[in-house]
C-alpha cells in the first residue's frame, strides 16, 4: 500500500463528475492505493514467447499472461531476487524483454488489429521511452519503417537506447513538435499512434505524486495541445490508414473530447474504429462511443484511454510545408559495399543484410529498406542503425550491428557465462580457459542472442562495449 500517495479533493471532486455509472469511486480511490503489478513484454525480435517461459520457469518468476498483448506477463519474482533490479538481469540487458505497464500494451494491439503492418510505414509522433515504438517494429518486416518521432531531447537519448537495446534497425528518429507532421508530411504514413502527452492521472499506482500538480486549467491546456497533434496525424496520414490515440490519464476532457475534437474537424472522412471486441472483456472499459476507458480497478492496471480511428479520404493541408537543407548522407560506393559484405561472410558468415548501405564520411549506416518514400520530407536525428566505420585497412563494425544481426552468425560466436556476461556489461574483457588462434572480432551471445562485438586476443576476449553503455551496478545475479 503506497503510504504517502496524494489525491487533491478537487481531483476526486472531478472524477465523480464523469466516472461511469457501474463503477465506484470507493473502488477506484482503492485501487489507487494498490501497488502496481509488475509487467515486462517479450521482444520476439530476440527470443520466444517460449523460450521466456522457460527462462521464468529457471529463475522461479510466476508469470500470468496480459489478455491484451500476446507477448505480455505481469511477473512476479522470489524475495531472494528482488534486490537485483530487473533493468539490470541477463534477460533484460540481452534485449529479449521490456518492462512496460500492461494497459500500456494496449494501444499498439489496437493498431494491429486487422491490420497487417509488416510492409508498412508507420507513424509513433510521441515516442519516448519507446516501449510502444519497440512493440510496433516488432511487427514490422525488414520492408516496414517505423518514425518514432520525440519532442524532448533528454528522452529521445532513452527512446535511441532503448531501440538499440532490443536490436531495432528499421526505424528514423526524429526531433520535433510533432505539430508539424501534418505539414511536412502530409499523407504519408499507413498507420499513425499518436500516445500523447498528457496529465497522467492514470500514473497514481506508479508515481505517487503524479497529481501534485493538478488542476482543470492544465488538463484544459494539454487538451489544446493534444487536439494540435491529432489535426497533425490527421493530415500525415494516408486516405485507407488507421490512427490509434492514447493517453494514459482519465478526465475526457483529454481523451473523448480531443477524438469529439477530430471527428467534428473532419466530419465526413474520419470515423471510429469500436475497440469493445479488441480482446476477450475489452466491453468491460468500452464507452458507448467505442473507445476503452481503463480505470484501474477494472483490469488492476493504471488508467489509460485508447480510440482508434480509420480515414476514409483526404483533406488538404491548408499550409503545407517543404523541407529544405541538404541530406548529409549518399548511398554507399558499390566498392564499401562489397567490402562490408566480405567482411560479414568471411568472418561470421553471414549474408548481407536487408536495408540499404549508406554513408556519412567514414560512417556506415544501414537504412530501412522503404525509407526512400519519407527520406527527404523532414531531418531525421537518426535513420537505422550505424555498422561501422571505414578506416584505412577495411571497417571497424560497430555495436549495433551486433545487437541487431549477430544472432545470424554460424561462425565466430562466444557465449557467455552469466559471470562472463556481468564482466562484459562492466567494461571488462572476458579472460578465456585456454589461449586461442582466432582471430578479428567475436560476436557475444546471451540468451541466444547477440549482445555485442569482442576481439579475439589468445587467452581473452578483449571488451567492445561502447564506454556509454558500461554499467557499474549490480548486474546479472542476485546472490
Ligand atoms: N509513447 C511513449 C512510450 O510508450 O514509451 C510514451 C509517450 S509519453 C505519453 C508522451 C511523450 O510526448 C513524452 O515523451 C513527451 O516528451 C512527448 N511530447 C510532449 N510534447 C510533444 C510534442 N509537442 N510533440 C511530440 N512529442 C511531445
Amino acid at each position: 500500500m503506497h503510504a504517502n500517495i496524494f489525491i487533491p479533493q478537487t481531483f476526486i471532486d472531478d472524477v465523480e463528475s464523469y466516472i461511469p455509472n457501474h463503477l465506484s469511486i470507493d473502488d477506484y480511490l482503492a485501487s489507487c492505493k494498490k501497488p502496481l503489478r509488475t509487467a515486462v513484454r517479450v521482444n520476439t525480435k530476440k527470443m520466444s514467447v517460449d523460450s521466456f517461459k522457460q527462462y521464468a520457469a529457471q529463475n522461479d518468476w510466476q508469470i500470468t499472461p496480459v489478455p491484451w498483448c500476446e507477448n505480455g506477463f505481469w511477473l512476479v519474482r522470489p524475495e531472494n531476487q528482488q534486490s537485483l533490479s530487473l533493468g539490470n538481469t541477463d534477460i533484460h540487458l540481452s534485449g529479449c524483454i521490456y518492462v512496460q505497464e500492461a494497459s500500456s500494451m494496449m494501444p499498439v494491439t489496437a493498431l494491429l488489429n486487422n491490420n497487417d503492418l509488416s510492409d508498412c510505414c508507420v507513424l509513433d509522433m510521441a515516442a519516448a521511452p519507446g516501449s510502444k515504438s519497440t512493440q510496433i517494429a516488432e511487427a514490422l518486416s525488414s520492408e516496414g519503417v517505423l518514425v518514432a518521432n520525440e519532442y524532448s531531447s533528454s528522452r529521445i537519448k532513452s527512446l535511441s537506447a532503448n531501440m538499440q537495446r532490443l536490436g531495432i534497425s528499421n526505424c528514423a528518429l526524429s526531433h520535433f513538435d510533432a505539430s508539424i507532421f501534418g505539414q511536412y508530411m502530409e499523407q504519408s504514413f499507413d498507420h499513425i499512434l499518436l500516445d500523447a502527452p498528457c496529465s497522467g492521472e492514470g500514473t497514481i499506482r506508479k508515481d505517487e505524486n503524479a497529481l501534485k500538480n493538478w488542476s482543470i486549467e492544465s488538463n484544459i491546456e494539454i487538451a489544446d495541445v493534444q487536439k494540435r497533434l491529432i489535426e497533425s496525424a490527421f493530415y500525415a496520414l494516408k486516405a485507407g490508414g488507421t490512427l490509434v490515440y492514447s493517453t494514459c490519464t482519465l478526465t475526457p476532457l483529454e481523451n473523448q473530447a480531443v477524438c469529439q475534437h477530430l471527428l467534428n474537424t473532419f466530419a465526413d472522412h474520419i470515423e471510429v474504429v469500436p475497440l469493445n471486441h479488441l480482446f476477450e472483456n475489452a466491453d468491460a472499459s468500452a464507452t458507448a462511443e467505442g473507445y476503452l476507458h481503463i480505470w484501474p480497478q477494472i483490469y488492476d492496471t493504471e488508467g489509460f484511454f485508447v480510440a482508434k480511428f480509420v480515414k476514409k479520404s483526404h483533406v488538404p493541408q491548408p499550409e503545407p510545408k517543404v523541407k529544405k537543407g541538404a541530406f548529409p548522407f549518399t548511398p554507399a560506393d558499390k566498392k564499401t559495399t562489397e567490402q562490408f559484405n566480405q567482411i560479414i561472410k568471411k568472418q561470421f558468415a553471414m549474408k548481407p543484410l536487408a536495408g540499404e548501405l549508406w554513408q556519412r564520411e567514414q560512417e556506415l549506416w544501414l537504412f530501412p529498406l522503404n525509407i526512400a518514400n519519407v527520406i527527404d520530407k523532414i531531418k531525421y536525428s537518426r535513420i537505422g542503425i550505424l555498422l561501422g566505420k571505414t578506416h584505412k585497412n577495411g571497417i571497424r563494425l560497430h555495436h549495433e550491428f551486433a545487437t541487431c544481426f549477430g544472432a545470424e552468425a554460424l561462425k565466430n560466436t562466444h557465449k557467455l557465462s552469466l559471470s562472463e556476461a556481468c564482466d562484459y556489461f562492466q567494461g571488462k574483457d572476458i579472460k578465456l580457459a585456454q589461449v586461442t588462434s582466432d582471430k578479428d572480432e567475436v560476436l557475444l551471445m546471451l540468451n541466444n542472442t547477440c549482445v555485442g562485438l569482442g576481439k579475439w586476443q589468445k587467452n581473452k576476449i578483449k571488451n567492445g562495449l561502447p564506454r556509454e553503455l558500461v554499467r557499474d551496478s549490480q548486474l546479472i545475479t542476485w546472490e
